[in-house]
């Protein structure tokens, strides 16, 4: 069978890389100028550009069975257009709600699940007088086009400059969540219905980039994952969902609150690759092929973290046996995901401990904020 993936970054290249190893056949089709990561080998790569025929790509594609995202930011239309030759999963729809933060903040109201307080915003508003409403700091978002917390401002009382907002309901502004930690829920929905939950995650954020990931999350009362599974269940029901789909979730005290969506295999879930039965890569492609899905229990009952290596070369050298290096082979850029380096064992102990001594080296200037929850 032949996935085609829309969207060639490092995810679509850790998707193929999982699937090839079970027998399934990958193509990629790359937005115009988009920078690929190297996946030569895996696949052909076909270029989408304005006025080409569709037919004709499909066929260059391999004529897959089925094709998904590896991003939420794709033209809507073109997936609705290859959605007519052969099923696009998470469907085209659900992804217009996870694209634009408008469309999925109304739409989590709209199931009763809990979001920051938020507001559209244009270049008329007083986001002075919306601050005394929702409280400071105050954050503005583009509705779309943002990752990595770029297209975002965190506005406080003594902010000399505005964010240069353009008429229209583009952007939303949202009250600060005074979290305790930030949290992902990796969850997966397979084409006939049945579902299947990872152990929540701890995520810890400078500047709004991931740098680490603890799984499952250090210390979670009791009823927790209950909960962040429900949610996710809501949705994926909801939107008739197949694939992997991503709560990113503020926790306070002992509630959690919806950041966001991803729809997607996502940064948080890269642990599963060595740290869980079955790797989220592997169930999303499971789920879209109309397979069963795998167990996502945790190897050996044990604990994992996950780093990213964000602009700087492969590391010469790992600490231990414990610890693996997935690189992207993308040219070195300051703050790019290059790879990530995940960690597996026995117990947390180890791995935080393993963790620790790791962070210090690759992140000298900011472990120690690194080693534990950071607060907004
Ligand atoms: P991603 O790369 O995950 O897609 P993004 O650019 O879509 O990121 P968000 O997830 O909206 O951005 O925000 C990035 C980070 O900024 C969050 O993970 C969190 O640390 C912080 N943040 C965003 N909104 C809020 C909020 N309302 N209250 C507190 N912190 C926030
Ligand atoms: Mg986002
Ligand atoms: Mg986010």
């Amino acid at each position: 069978m032949r996935v085609a993936i829309i969207g060639c970054g490092q995810l679509a290249r850790m998707l193929a890389l999982a699937g090839i190893a079970r027998g399934l056949e990958f193509s990629f089709l790359a937005m115009e100028g988009e920078e690929c990561t190297p996946v030569q080998g895996l696949g052909p790569v076909v270029r989408f550009g304005e006025g080409r025929d569709l037919s004709r790509l499909y066929a260059e594609l391999g004529e897959p069975q089925v094709m998904t995202v590896e991003r939420e930011q794709l033209p809507l239309s073109l997936l609705r257009a290859l959605d007519r030759l052969a099923p696009v999963h998470p469907s085209p729809d659900a992804v217009a709600i996870c694209q634009h933060r408008r469309k999925e903040k109304s739409f989590l109201g709209g199931l009763g699940l809990p979001t920051a307080p938020w507001r559209l915003v244009d270049a008329d508003t007083d986001l002075m007088a919306l601050a005394g409403e929702l409280g400071w700091p105050l954050f503005v978002k583009s509705c779309e086009q943002g990752y990595d917390g770029k297209n975002q401002w965190c506005l406080t009382e003594h902010s000399t400059a505005t964010p240069p907002l353009p008429a229209g309901n583009a952007y939303i502004a949202e009250g600060v969540i005074r979290f305790d930690r930030e949290l992902s829920l990796v969850a997966v929905r397979g084409r006939d219905g049945q579902m299947a939950y990872y152990p929540l995650t701890e995520n810890r954020h400078h500047q709004g980039i991931l740098h680490c990931s603890v799984a499952p999350a250090p210390a979670l009362s009791p009823g927790l994952q209950g909960v962040a599974q429900e949610m996710a269940t809501t949705l994926m029901t909801a939107m008739g969902y197949v694939g992997v789909l991503t709560l990113e979730l503020f926790q306070v005290g002992n509630r959690l609150i919806i950041n966001e969506l991803a729809p997607r295999v996502h940064n948080s879930g890269h642990w599963t690759q060595d740290g869980s039965q079955t790797c989220q890569f592997d169930n999303h492609l499971r789920a879209i092929t109309g397979a069963a899905l795998g167990s996502t229990s945790t190897r050996g009952g044990g604990a994992s973290a996950m780093i990213n290596l964000l602009g700087m070369a492969s590391p010469q050298s790992l600490p231990s046996a414990n610890t693996r290096l997935h690189w992207y082979h993308k040219p070195v850029r300051p703050g790019r995901k290059q790879g990530h380096i995940n960690l597996v064992g026995a117990d947390r102990a180890q791995v935080e401990g393993e963790m620790t001594r790791l962070l210090k080296r690759l992140y000298p200037g900011i472990h120690r904020r690194l080693q534990q929850p950071v607060a907004p």
